[in-house]
C-alpha cells in the first residue's frame, strides 16, 4: 500500500461535463459504476490518460495487459481496460472511432527533445504530474505504460516502422468508459503540436461523468 493514503479526504467526482481547453488537464476520483464519457468537440484531437486503484495506487492501468487480454492494439465497444495486476479497471461501453495508441507512453519535453530538437516544450506528462498531485497521489510513479492515448492514431507498418497520422475523429465522437473500481484518473488534453498526432492544431475535449 502507498504510505498515509487517505481515502476518507478524496473528493469524489459529481455528475456533470467538463469543457479541456486546448493543452489543459483534469483529475479526477471516479466510484466504480460511474462513467466517463471523453468527447472529441471539434475532431482530430488526443485525450491521453492514465488511471490507478484508489484502493492502492501502486495497481496502475497497463497498456500491455490491456493488449494482451483483447489480442487487439486498439480498444473497442466490450473490450476492458485492465490494470498491471491483471484486475479490470474500465469497460468500454461505447466507442465511435475505435483508434486509440495502446503503445502506452505520452508526449514530454524529453521526446519533444529527442524527436524534434525542441527544449521545454509542455506535455501531457506535466498535465498527468500535475493531476497527480491534485489527487495527492506520487507523480513519480506514473509511467508510460500506465497511459492510453485515446484517439491518437499510429500506423504500425508491415515492415515493423510506426508513424504518428492525423486522428480520424469527426466532431461529436465519443468513448464511454464505465468505472469497474474506485479509481483515480488523470487526464491530459493532449498539448503535442510538433507532429500529426492533433492534426496541428490542439482543441477542446469535453469530459462528461455520470
Ligand atoms: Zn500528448
Amino acid at each position: 500500500m502507498t504510505d498515509a493514503h487517505d481515502t476518507t479526504t478524496i473528493a469524489w467526482a459529481e455528475p456533470g461535463s467538463t469543457v479541456l481547453a486546448p493543452k489543459e488537464r483534469l483529475a479526477l476520483a471516479l466510484r466504480r459504476g460511474q462513467t466517463l464519457t471523453i468527447t472529441d468537440l471539434e475532431g482530430q484531437q488526443v485525450m491521453d490518460f492514465i488511471a490507478s486503484m484508489v484502493s492502492d495506487p501502486d495497481e496502475r492501468l497497463s497498456a500491455m495487459f490491456t493488449r494482451v487480454s483483447s489480442g487487439k492494439w486498439d480498444l473497442n465497444e466490450g473490450y476492458t481496460i485492465y490494470s498491471d495486476r491483471c484486475r479490470p479497471m474500465f469497460r468500454v461501453v461505447r466507442d465511435d472511432n475505435g483508434i486509440h495508441n495502446m503503445t502506452g507512453g505520452y508526449c514530454s519535453k524529453y521526446s519533444n527533445s529527442i524527436r524534434y530538437g525542441v527544449e521545454e516544450t509542455w506535455g501531457c506528462l506535466d498535465n498527468l504530474v500535475g493531476d497527480w498531485r491534485e489527487l495527492g497521489l506520487d507523480e513519480t510513479k506514473i509511467n508510460p505504460d500506465q497511459c492510453i492515448s485515446l484517439f491518437m492514431n499510429i500506423i504500425h507498418h508491415a515492415d515493423g516502422r510506426m508513424e504518428i497520422v492525423e486522428p480520424t475523429t469527426k466532431a461529436g465522437d465519443c468513448i464511454v468508459l464505465e468505472a469497474l473500481d474506485d479509481l483515480y484518473v488523470g487526464l491530459s488534453n493532449c498539448p503535442e503540436e510538433h507532429n500529426p498526432c492533433n492534426a496541428f492544431h490542439v482543441t477542446p475535449m469535453q469530459v462528461t461523468v455520470a
